[in-house]
């Protein structure tokens, strides 16, 4: 039986007078990877921050294993949900948004320690394994700005990971990096895909796209223009204005 894991509904969201999403509605079932492409401003970053609460919907729902994410609740309430919803739904940026005077143990074990309050030694024991996982174990005394780009995003997903995640968001995890570090976090998401991990990954790169995800969703002017599995998209895509981004892109 297929669950859907992640559900969003009729979503709609606003900055003013500028209307960024328009009745977008998107499934994600367990262990499922969709993608996201359009040109920029058309919406995605604005949509994967809103699943999570960083950029709540005007209106709307978000849903995750059955539980309504953009809920209204007292302050106090709130809060308490909203990190319990960030402890759920990993996510990574562009531009890594490591802790610049934490080591990478402390940029990993920060928030467990914080939110789950795990011991030293528990902290210790798990930024070793989300290290290890990500190739990176010999960095875990290092500061951030001695890292290359390419092993600050690889810490950035450790970080995420070390919250035991149930699903994960990428926003651009590459666009930043230059071309030789882009394969090395292709190759941790990659990895990530082989153990069945929830994903939505916002990128450029179609290639990419194509041999993880399980779906596209082509998005412009913040809405959902079409979607489809990547043959189907990449290869013979039925709207002009998915045609004509892809002709630019591919
Ligand atoms: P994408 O990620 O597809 O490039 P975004 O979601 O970042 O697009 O942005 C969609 C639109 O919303 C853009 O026009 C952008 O300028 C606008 N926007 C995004 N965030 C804000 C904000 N905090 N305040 C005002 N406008 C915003
Ligand atoms: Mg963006």
């Amino acid at each position: 039986m297929t669950t859907s894991f992640v559900k969003i509904k009729n979503a709609a969201k606003s900055f003013g007078n500028l209307q960024v999403l328009k009745d977008i509605n998107l499934t994600v079932d367990r262990g499922q990877i969709v993608a996201i492409i359009g040109p920029s401003g058309s919406g995605k970053s604005t949509l994967l921050r809103a699943i999570n609460e960083l950029d709540p919907l005007t209106s709307g729902e978000v849903w995750l294993e059955g539980v309504q994410i953009n809920r209204h609740l007292p302050p106090r309430q709130y809060e308490a949900h909203v990190n319990q919803v960030r402890q759920d739904i990993g996510m990574v940026f562009q531009h890594f948004n490591l802790f610049p005077h934490l080591t990478v143990r402390g940029n990993i074990t920060l928030a467990p320690r914080m939110l789950k309050g795990l011991t030293e030694a528990q902290a210790n024991a798990l930024v070793e394994e989300q290290l290890t996982k990500v190739g990176l174990l010999e960095k875990i005394d290092e500061y951030p700005s001695r890292l290359s780009g390419g092993q600050k995003q690889r810490v950035a997903i450790a970080r995420a990971l070390a919250m035991k995640p149930k699903v994960m968001l990428f926003d651009e995890a590459t666009s930043a990096l230059d071309p030789e570090l882009v394969e090395e976090v292709n190759m941790v998401m990659k990895q990530l895909a082989d153990e069945h991990m929830t994903m939505i990954i916002v990128t450029h790169e179609m290639d990419f796209a194509a041999s993880v995800c399980d779906r596209v969703l082509f998005m412009d002017q913040g809405v959902v223009v079409e979607e489809g599995p990547p043959s189907v998209i990449f290869q013979n895509p039925v709207e002009e204005r998915t045609r004509n981004f892809l002709r630019k892109h591919l």
